[in-house]
């Protein structure tokens, strides 16, 4: 064996020792809940693709006339030809959804991240960050060379007490959030961040990944209260509830001209495929038309809760945490020989001692597999 295979297969089972090693499952989504792996059908509640638009005929259709009209790929970075004329049209829904100026498209929401926030902060500036933020968050902090401070999970007094203590020091300063919490399903108190923001002169940002679609009337979480919040930088994902791929930042107009000539992640990287485009713009299209779809994630969330006595969500993410790793993995193949997929998630991606079941609605579920999968939580004493 060698040093390399050596190297790899020591840090493997290290993993395995510590129930972390992770691997991929085959899973067909063959209809709009409906997951099948091990040749067995099951009900997914671990889908991030809240209106189930990605199985909607009318988004299937949009995806496969562009394809057949402008090819599989988009054949170069936008700068170059990949900016085929679907991206006038979804970043003009996306701004107008928004209501920002403009609307920059990135190949995902990583991607975003990752381009955005080096354009905003560098070397002397300052970037916070809530503890709990999406891992893409940080890699795009630390990237930028900036100084990056994490505040306690959602607690801007916290917040507060570092911007007093380093702000003067640095340059510019981005404040970074989940508008909705990936893991935990809460929402970000963007109105206190956004009145921080103006007291110490810094920008704040969140990441709708989990907001777009599904809350705020499907505009997401700067859409919550009676007035739009005051976040000059709106970022989300097309991958979650609109069913197709790629990522997007709203903003002013000078901000998306800097960033269109400053993203590295999008200057340096091919266009996303036409289809994928389409399939976006038909997707915001069929929430424009029937808005009532956006609020059915959180009643079936809420229709779960209830009946387990947790918490009234404010998401359709709803954390089962358990606390040990391989509880989680057990519960999850508990859940699975029931009929249901659930995964469980694990560190690194949520904190040491907190691995949890991540329970995620759709607006294509009905009371049934909502209340079956109850019953089998029930039984396996994980709830209730
Ligand atoms: C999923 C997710 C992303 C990444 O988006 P992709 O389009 O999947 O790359 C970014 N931020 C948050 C909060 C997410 O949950």
């Amino acid at each position: 064996m060698t040093s390399l295979d050596d190297f790899a297969r020591t840090k493997l089972d290290r993993l395995e020792t510590e129930g972390l090693r992770r691997r991929m499952i085959l899973t067909d989504r063959f209809s709009e809940t409906g997951a099948r792996r091990g040749g067995r059908d099951l009900v997914s509640f671990c889908c991030n693709d809240y209106l189930s638009l990605s199985h909607h005929p009318e988004v299937i259709e949009a995806a496969r006339e562009a394809t057949s009209r402008y090819g599989t790929g988009s054949g170069g970075s936008r700068l170059i030809s990949g900016n085929t004329p679907l991206y006038d049209t979804l970043e003009a829904t996306l701004a107008r959804w928004k209501q920002t100026e403009d609307c920059m498209v990135f190949g995902s929401g990583y991607l975003t991240n990752l381009g955005v926030i080096p354009c905003l902060a560098g070397k002397g500036d300052l970037i916070m960050q809530d503890e709990l933020n999406h891992s893409c968050l940080f890699a795009g902090g630390r990237i930028s060379g900036a100084a990056v401070h994490t505040f306690r999970h959602n607690d801007v007094d916290h917040a507060r007490q570092i911007l007093r203590q380093h702000r003067a020091a640095h340059g510019t300063c981005v404040i970074a959030v989940d508008g909705v919490f990936s893991m935990d399903g809460d929402i970000a108190p963007i109105d206190e961040l956004a009145a921080l923001a103006r007291e110490y002169e810094a920008w704040l940002m969140t990441d709708d990944a989990h907001g777009l679609g599904v809350v705020g009337g499907g505009r997401g979480s700067s859409f919550l209260g009676a007035a739009k919040s005051d976040v000059p930088l709106q970022m989300g994902t097309l991958s979650k509830a609109i069913g197709a791929y790629g990522g997007y930042l709203c903003a002013s107009q000078p901000v998306i001209d800097l960033i269109r000539n400053r993203g590295r992640s999008f200057v340096y990287s091919t266009g996303l495929p036409p289809g994928t485009l389409a399939a976006a713009i038909k997707a915001l299209e069929i929430i424009e038309r029937d808005p009532a779809m956006c609020a059915r994630p959180i009643e079936n969330a809420a229709r779960f809760c209830a009946a387990l006595g947790l918490a009234v969500p404010v998401s359709p993410i709803v954390p089962v945490i358990l606390g040990e790793a391989r509880r989680v993995m057990e519960a999850s193949t508990a859940l699975q020989e029931r009929g249901f997929l659930v995964t469980g998630i694990r560190p690194p991606t949520v904190p040491e001692g907190t691995a949890r079941l991540r329970v995620t609605f759709s607006a294509a579920h009905t009371a049934a597999d909502i209340d079956g999968l109850v019953a089998a939580m029930r039984e396996l004493g994980l709830a209730g």
